[in-house]
This record gives C-alpha cells, structure tokens and sequence, in this order.
C-alpha cells in the first residue's frame, strides 16, 4: 500500500506559518511591510490586547484588485519577483509571497481593498485558509486588513505567547525597526484604543526625535553628531551621540538599504570608535544607515532573521570604524582643526567590490587635543584616550572576521600586575573593593562568579563535555504538554552538560544527575529555570538554547551575595575574571565591574 499522500494546503500552510509567523510581532511586520510596499504614505496600526485578539492595519496604498485580493493569500502568490534573478536586485521589503498565507491560515482575517481606478472595492474574510466571504463593498483606495484572534486554531503558538506587557514591546519594538527607515510615512499606532506613538513625515532625524525623544526613552537628537561617508563599496550615513551623552542603556540601530539589521560585529566598529571615551559601563545610542549594492548583501535569508551577510565585511567594518572616529573627532575639534588638513584620515579605496581593503593613513603623533586645551575640564579621561582615536588606524587590516579585542577602557580596568598583589576587601557581603592604577573597581560577586562559570558552561556544551554528579535520590519533573515540548529540543544539551535524564511518562523526567558545578542542589528549580528563560527570551536557535542553558546554571551555580569570602578566595575570583574576554557585564547585560576613579573621588572633598 502506498503511504505517501500530499498534506491538504491548509495544513501546510500551518505549518510553514510557523516559519514566519511566530508571534503578534512577526505579523505586524508583515503587514506594514506589505503597506510600505504598496506605496502606502500614511499607515495606521490598531492593536488590542497586545495583537492577541487585533492586530488590524489600515494604507493609502495602491491597493488590489478583486482577484489580486483573492490571490494574495495563496502561498508564493507575489506581485515583487517573478524569476530567481529578480532576488538579486530586491528593493521591497516582501518578495517570498508566504506572509499572507501564514498569516491566514492561523487567524481569523478580514480584509477590505481598493484601487484608484476601481469604483468598488473587494471584502475578503478568511478563516483559518478557508475563504469565508468574498463580495464587493465600499471603501477608501488603499488596504484595511483586520487579522483577529492570532494562532485560535494553534493552541501550542497561543500558549507560548508571553505576557501582554512582553508582546506590546516586542510589537513596539518591530515597528521602531520600520518607522525608523520611512521618515516619510505617517505612522501611528494606538494600543487598546490609547494612541501610543503619532509620527508624523519629516527627515530621520525628526523620526528619531518623536520616537526617542522622550524621558523614558532618553535619546535627544541636540546630543548627535551626524556620520557621513561615500565610498565605492559603502555610503554610510546616520548619527552618533557625543561621548558624554552615553546611556547605561542606549538604542543602537544599524540599517541596511532600508531593513534593520543586528550585526555584533559592526557594533564592535561603533564601540571601537568611542574606545577610551566612555565612563564605565556607558554606551553610546547610534542609528547608522548603509546603502549598498543589493547584489553584495545576502537577503534571501530566514524571513524573521535580521542578521544580514555583507560580501565584504571587514572592509566595511574599517570604513565604519573610521567614520565614527572621524565624525567624533570632527565634533570634539571643531570647528578649529579639520582632519583632511592637518591628522588626515584617508581612506583611499578600490574601484570595485573585489578583495583588498581598505588602506587607512594617520599621522599618531598628532594630538587634536592640543590645539584648545582641554575640552572636557570636568572629563579628563576623554581627553587622555586621544591615542586611542587612531588606535586600528596604522596602515592595518583586520586578519579576518575576529571580532578586535576589547576596548582599553575595559582591558585596563583590571590589569592582572594590579589585581595580584593589591589589597582586597569585601563589602557587604555582595562587593569585592580594590584600588588600581585607575581608582577604585567594585565587582559584584555573585555576578562575577556566574560570568566565569557561564564561560565554562558555554565550554563545555561546545565540546559536549559536561561534569555529572550522581544524585542520591533521582528527582521526578513534571512538565505541562507545551513545556515537553520544548525540553525535547533542549534534552541533548541538557544530558552533554551534566542532567542524567529519562523520560518516564508523557508528562515527567526522571533526574540521576546534574551537572558538577550545582553542588548539592535541587534539580528541579533549576531546570524550571532554564524552561523559563528561553520561553521569556525567546531563544530559537540552537545557540541561543545553549546561552540561555548556560546563563540559568551560571546563575545558580554562583555564589549567593552575603557568602563571605576569604582574601585569596577573592584575589582567585578576580584573576581567573580577567582571563573572560569579556567582563565588563554578564551575558544578559548586567555590570559585574565598576570604577570609581581618583577623580570622582577627590570631587567629594
Ligand atoms: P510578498 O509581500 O512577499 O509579496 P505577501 O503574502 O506579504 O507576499 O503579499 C502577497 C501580495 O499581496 C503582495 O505581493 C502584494 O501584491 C499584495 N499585497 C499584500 N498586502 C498589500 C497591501 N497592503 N496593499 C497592496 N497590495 C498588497
Ligand atoms: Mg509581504
């Protein structure tokens, strides 16, 4: 007997919704993208209950119609690419044809349409990929498309949406990425009839202003300084914040022919750049924008990913590096010196895409600082990190895609010839003091220790060589349905770090063992924990599980605050941090180290 049989559409449209439809977010996305696609100049977004039961997105766009209406809901049904060639030379924001298609087989969608030169529109309502009415109707020229109750065919999706409050900011969050591209759209998105944001057109900086510009946000455009570069490979073009205006917590956006992308490693470039000029753990905001030849980017990616591949990306990690610089010397000097006189920063470039860098040359000798005495009187260390404005600028290359060593800033922080010998005391049960060339460092203990066992941790799920310890009583977990289901994706990484687990029914683990580092604790709490963590952080991917499995073991492995130390317990502790590539924060972004340096100190007296 044959057992092969096709799935009927709707169920494989269920299940390739999943992809692309993963949460309200991922579905506004969509939508507004599809609006801006369509020429749209004004776009409204009105959501209820976090987009559990609303997510609803009115155009003045060009509209469909009333068989493009029907169309558009088939799966690869688009109207932006018609050959495998056209993805190349992409400059919408769709072309996969797949994002109304998911969207309808997992929601309740009304849709209203119309054309300028339609005298009638189309009404289209679709439940679950079952079209459930379709008839002409009035209505303005432009889209109105209502998806009600996302995932009410799909409990599983339903139940691992997170709280309201986590889902506006992640929708909140999706939009910024777009409003901040289309300056000159109008934008306003209201929450359970409150409007939240009202954008009206204007330039990117006037975008930025209404969506940053506030209080709770923090971000004022008077604190920018604009970056400005046109090579043969790259434009680049955006704003900065002066050094002072650094935040513990900045919004940092790069964009890349109109899409937002993550890219850590030209994050490194920026934060390059302000090496030796931020105080502590500051970071500076910065919304940088790349134009690039379509064809030397990689977007035919995972539609709900934004990292983006660059054809070259160590050359364009040097032209932003020196951009930034140069924009941040040009602020802290100006309008006196100009670099294309007198320290010139030339970046000389290749004709075509191909491979040589960019050859970068600087005269070091040359302090911009001299020239009007000190710039910052109440900041001496901006001044004194003048040195480190041409730091990576000698004639050099970067050897390949490694991201550069940490900034001075942090490697002078905590030198191993001052932590060795210096003296060393605990605050309160949660501090670890010493003084240093620089001033006083505080670390958080707990903090530090769960740093230098994430590291381990993260070691040993890499080599899939975890230390077990044998547990004297096996421990019985029992999940709901939807938590089984994700700790099956994480069982391998849970038995290669150290968890000795069998299932022993359809809802329960039994626990043998656990890794080394918990000592003696309780199995369960922990593995709760991690559970909890990448459902709330929403780790997807197989790196993303082992961060979150490593950051929930660090986390309890470490030693609690009020655990008294001894000297050279503290003094271990210290050497063995400095040894972390990175130990400025832990891995989800808390200070494990803080100066107070001899300045701020001789300023309380
Ligand atoms: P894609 O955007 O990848 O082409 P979608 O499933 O998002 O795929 O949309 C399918 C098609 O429906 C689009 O190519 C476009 O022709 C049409 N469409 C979708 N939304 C709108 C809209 N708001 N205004 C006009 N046309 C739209
Ligand atoms: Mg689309």
């Amino acid at each position: 007997m044959d057992i092969i049989h096709l799935l009927p559409d709707s169920v494989a449209n269920q299940i390739a919704a999943g992809e692309v439809i993963q949460r309200p977010a991922s579905c506004l996305k969509e939508l507004v993208e599809n609006s801006l696609d369509a020429g749209a100049k004004r776009i409204q977004v009105i959501v209820r209950d976090a987009g559990r039961t609303l997510l609803q997105v009115i155009d003045d766009g060009s509209g469909m119609s009333e068989m493009d209406a029907r169309l558009a809901f088939e799966r690869h049904a688009t109207s932006k690419i018609r050959e495998a060639q056209d993805l190349f030379s992409l400059r919408t924001m769709g072309f996969r044809g797949e994002a109304l298609a998911s969207i309808c087989a997992v929601a309740q969608v009304e849709m209203t349409t119309r054309r300028a030169e339609d005298e009638t529109g189309t009404l289209l309502e679709i439940h679950g990929s079952d079209v459930v009415r379709q008839e002409p109707c009035s209505c303005p020229v432009g889209t109105n498309i209502k998806v009600k109750n996302l995932f009410f065919n799909v409990p599983v999706r339903r139940k691992f949406l997170k709280t309201d409050q986590t889902e506006l900011r992640n929708l909140l969050t999706e939009f910024y990425h777009i409003v901040l591209v289309y300056p000159k759209v109008n934008f306003t998105f209201v929450h359970n009839d409150e409007i939240v944001l009202e954008l009206p057109a204007g330039t990117e900086k006037q975008r930025i202003e209404a969506v940053f510009g506030n209080p709770k946000k923090n971000v004022y455009t008077s604190a920018f300084v604009d970056v400005h570069t046109e090579t043969d490979v790259v434009s680049i073009h955006g704003f900065v914040v002066k050094p002072e205006s650094a935040t513990r917590k900045a919004e940092q956006y790069f964009f890349v022919n109109g899409r937002y992308m993550r890219h850590p490693y030209f994050l490194k470039a920026v934060q390059t750049a302000y090496s030796g000029m931020l105080v502590n753990d500051y970071q500076p905001s910065f919304f940088i924008y790349f134009d690039i030849q379509p064809e030397s980017i990689d977007v035919n990616i995972h539609p709900t990913k934004t990292e983006i591949k660059f054809a070259d990306e160590q050359m364009i990690f040097q032209i932003l590096l020196a951009s930034v610089r140069e924009a941040l010397g040009k602020f802290t000097l100006s309008p006196q010196i100009d670099f294309d006189t007198t320290g010139s920063i030339d970046i000389p470039l290749p004709q075509t895409h191909s491979v040589s860098r960019p050859q970068v040359t600087v005269d070091p000798s040359y302090n911009p600082f001299h020239t009007r005495g000190t710039i910052y009187p109440d900041r001496p260390q901006v001044v004194k990190g003048w040195e480190s404005l041409y730091d990576g600028l000698h004639n050099t290359v970067l050897p390949d895609n490694t991201i550069p060593s940490e900034s001075p800033v942090e490697t002078e922080l905590l030198r191993r010839e001052d932590v060795e010998f210096c003296p060393m005391w605990q605050y309160r049960g949660k501090y670890i003091m010493f003084p240093t060339a620089n001033g006083l460092v505080m670390v958080n203990q707990h903090r530090a220790h769960a740093a230098i066992l994430y590291a381990q941790f993260i070691d040993q799920l890499t080599h899939m060589q975890g230390a077990k310890q044998q547990l004297l009583f096996p421990e019985v977990l029992s999940l709901p349905q939807d938590e089984m289901v994700l700790i099956a994706h994480l069982l391998p990484d849970l038995q290669a770090i150290g968890f000795d687990m069998d299932q022993l029914s359809p809802d329960s683990f039994s626990i043998q063992a656990i890794p080394a580092q918990l000592a003696n604790q309780s199995a369960l709490p922990v593995l709760q924990q991690i559970l909890l963590n990448v459902r709330e952080r929403g780790a997807d991917t197989q790196q993303e599980w082992r961060e979150q499995i490593a950051l929930s073991l660090a986390q309890s492995a470490a030693i609690p605050y009020g655990e008294t130390l001894t000297e050279s317990g503290m003094r271990d502790m210290i050497m063995r941090l400095t040894q972390l590539p990175s130990y400025i924060r832990t891995a989800d972004g808390k200070t494990i180290v803080s100066l107070m340096t001899d300045d701020e100190i001789n300023k309380r007296f």
